[in-house]
């Protein structure tokens, strides 16, 4: 008997749909097909397959999409985009103890280069002057039906975060600047910060919002447009504030109700750095986080500024990317905020896009939606 034919299928190997870029060429966001990656990718049999179901958008993809930033890894004339992710375990490799299939995971964004801090584990404060991002720069992202990684880079999501796990990695934004203010004030032996005022009230703005209230502290949100709306709400129902500085500026002595122990910026803004430099208390500190690409220039009192930073002795820290144990407060904050705020955080996911297929209409919510707060890519269904 003849043997049996090999169905030619078979010999193909099995492609995924993904999301992506060519770096350089503005406007080029596409549908690719791509092979779908293995465990084997990874070393010593330590692959884990996730498969994808929801991908969150920010301005990171926009400036992508528009070819001011990323790059392709070697070897592709395409980048795959998306870094705010979110998926259940397919397989694991044999040497695969932490994970097992059927678990939630969300995966780091940044992947170690060559310096001393990315040997331990801290690729988020690199000093190499290019670094690995999946979805933003030399590394495929997760807008795609599949990745695979090492467990050293995903983290592990109870199910009861299920729904709200996409907004994890903006999340670890907020951690790490808290973290870092913390950290940094282990100098003053008994830093207890009491105010804080967070500039922006966009995702990062709200989860910061969330963070600080879940701490205790008394907090407020300062933000251009007037009440009312859906960012305004969500912030009063922590219990922080909301103030419009159209009404009233930063710098208003008696109504900003400042000065400011701890403030986060995230407006994305730069001259507001200098006016959050006014508001800082003594002995405080101010968290960068805004990436600004333009080249603006403006006047400052920067007289004043230094000496109030200099006989208040104050802090000013920029902040980008989050390392693991950021992840991992992320996800303590958020199991929290469900229980002090049930339903507060799935209010964030206002625009839902069902398919890689509509990424146009993903990259026209992200760029004109009204009201947006998060734009997501659901993937899959479970
Ligand atoms: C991402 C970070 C990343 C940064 C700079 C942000 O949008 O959330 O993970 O480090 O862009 O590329
Ligand atoms: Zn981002």
């Amino acid at each position: 008997m003849e043997p049996p034919m090999m169905e030619p299928k078979m010999m193909e190997p099995t492609m995924m749909k993904a999301l992506a870029v060519f770096p350089g060429r503005p406007n080029s966001v596409h549908l690719t097909q791509m092979k779908k990656p293995s465990l084997n990718e990874v070393a010593e049999t330590r692959g884990v397959l996730v498969k994808v179901l929801r991908v969150g958008v920010d301005g990171t993809d926009k400036e992508i999409n528009a070819a001011e930033y990323g790059a392709a890894p070697e070897g592709f004339d395409f980048l795959v985009i998306g870094h705010e992710s979110f998926g259940r375990i397919e397989e694991v490799g044999a040497g695969v103890t932490e994970f097992s299939p059927g678990d939630y995971v969300v995966a780091t964004v940044r992947r170690p280069g060559f310096s001393i801090y990315d040997q331990i584990g801290l690729q988020d404060m690199t000093t190499d002057d290019s670094y690995f991002e999946r979805g933003i720069n030399l590394r495929h992202g997760y807008l795609a039906e599949y990745y695979v990684d090492h467990p050293d880079y995903l983290i592990k999501i109870p199910r009861g975060l299920k729904h709200v796990a996409v907004l994890l990695e903006p999340m670890t934004v907020v951690e790490k600047g808290i973290a870092q203010a913390h950290e940094i004030q282990r100098r003053m032996k008994v830093w207890r910060p009491r105010k804080a005022a967070v500039m922006g009230a966009g995702t990062i703005g709200l989860l910061a919002a969330l963070a600080l209230r879940l701490r205790g502290l008394d907090v407020t949100v300062f933000s251009r447009s007037r009440k009312p709306s859906r960012n305004a709400e969500l912030i009063e129902q922590t219990g922080a504030k909301y103030v419009s500085t159209q009404d009233t500026s930063i710098l208003d002595k008696t109504g900003s109700g400042g000065p400011f122990d701890l403030i986060l910026e995230a407006t994305g803004s730069s001259p507001v750095v200098f006016e959050s430099m006014q508001a800082l208390a003594k002995n405080g500190v101010l968290v960068l986080s805004s990436i600004t690409g333009g080249d603006r220039k403006i006047e400052i009192p920067a007289d004043r500024i230094n000496l109030d930073f200099v006989l208040g002795n104050k802090v000013m820290v920029g902040t980008v990317n989050a390392a693991r144990e950021h992840f991992e407060e992320g996800v303590r904050d958020m199991a929290k905020a469900e229980a002090e705020y049930p339903g507060w955080l799935e209010q964030l996911l206002t625009h839902p896009v069902k398919g890689l297929e509509n990424y146009e209409q993903l990259f026209q919510l992200l760029l004109d939606a009204k009201g947006a707060i998060k734009v997501f890519c659901e993937v899959a269904d479970e």
